[in-house]
């Protein structure tokens, strides 16, 4: 049986989802520009939909899971698993008046405010919870410029790096939601269904877990074994290999984080190792 998945037909997650899944072994076959959907080899489907459509079309059953934006999932409002944050897309949905409105706490908000948003259901609830009556004046882009046309006091917008919001003079007042691309599911119970869910969670996060470490080798004298080992953090230990005709060497191999390499070849540097390599993961399972 096939397991369809929704996925975004363009904008700024299709890109990377794209990359994930070939990563995972699940490439995109044979799509036409306008296809909508596509082989993703074995038994998984790609449907392409709006980003905005797939919490929709996976709570409706079109497709057995998707993958969007959680800030999506969440606007939609509809029930669905949550399977597996996917680590890209990141973004915030936050709370932005204009720099002269004296507003710079979601406090100084006052009742009676207009407030633009492509997310009216998050902004409605957002308020509500803090007991600020407030009117939602739905859009359905750009809310960023809704304060200079005199159509809202203040915006609740989704932005990365803030400058987007800066460059409107806007200023970032408070935190909806915290988002990222998501794989989400519904009502997927069937066995052989729940089989390909589970080998498909497999795959994307074996590629993640592998994204944030690089395989290591080197040549460590064996006097430095202790020391090496207090080098190589956060792993169950290294392997330690006799090399043939070695002399007073072993080789050593571990994973060991991306993020602080540069540190860990130094500081093996300093050990007296040698013939250091640094591999990127494909995949890693633990
Ligand atoms: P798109 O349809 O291309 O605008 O996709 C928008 C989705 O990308 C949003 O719903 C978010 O989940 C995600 N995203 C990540 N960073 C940003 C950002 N800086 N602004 C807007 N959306 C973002």
């Amino acid at each position: 049986m096939l397991l369809k998945i929704a996925l975004p037909n363009k904008g700024r997650l299709s890109d990377e989802v794209r990359e994930l899944f070939s990563d995972a072994g699940l490439e995109v076959r044979a799509r036409g520009e306008r296809a909508l959907t596509a082989s993703l080899g074995g038994e998984f489907e790609a449907i392409f939909v709006r980003a905005q459509d797939i919490p929709e079309f996976v709570a409706d059953g079109a497709a057995h899971a998707g993958v969007t934006g959680w800030d999506l999932v969440s606007e939609a409002g509809r029930e669905l698993e949550h399977l597996m944050d996917l680590e890209f897309g990141r973004c915030r949905l936050v709370v932005a008046a204009r720099e002269e409105s004296g507003i710079v706490q979601a406090g100084d908000v006052r009742d009676g405010m207009r407030v633009a948003s492509c997310f009216p259901r998050l902004t409605q609830e957002y308020f509500a919870r803090r007991g600020q009556r407030v009117t939602v004046v739905p859009v359905s882009g750009a809310a960023e410029i809704a304060p200079h046309l005199g159509i809202a006091d203040i915006v609740v917008d989704l932005t990365s790096t803030g400058s987007t919001l800066k460059m409107n003079g806007l200023r970032e007042v408070a935190t909806v939601l915290e988002s990222s691309a998501r794989l989400v599911a519904c009502g997927v119970n069937v066995p052989e269904a729940r089989r390909r869910l589970d080998e498909l969670k497999l795959a994307l996060g074996s590629v993640l877990a592998a994204r944030g470490k690089r395989y290591l080798m080197a040549n460590v004298p064996k006097a430095a074994l202790t020391q090496v080992r207090e080098v190589l953090p956060g792993l169950n230990g290294p392997t330690v290999v006799d090399v043939l005709d070695g002399g007073n060497f072993v080789a050593v191999h571990a994973v060991v984080p991306a993020k602080t390499i540069y540190r860990t070849v130094n500081a093996l540097k300093g050990l007296g190792c040698e013939g250091i390599l640094v591999t990127r993961i494909e995949r890693l399972v633990a």
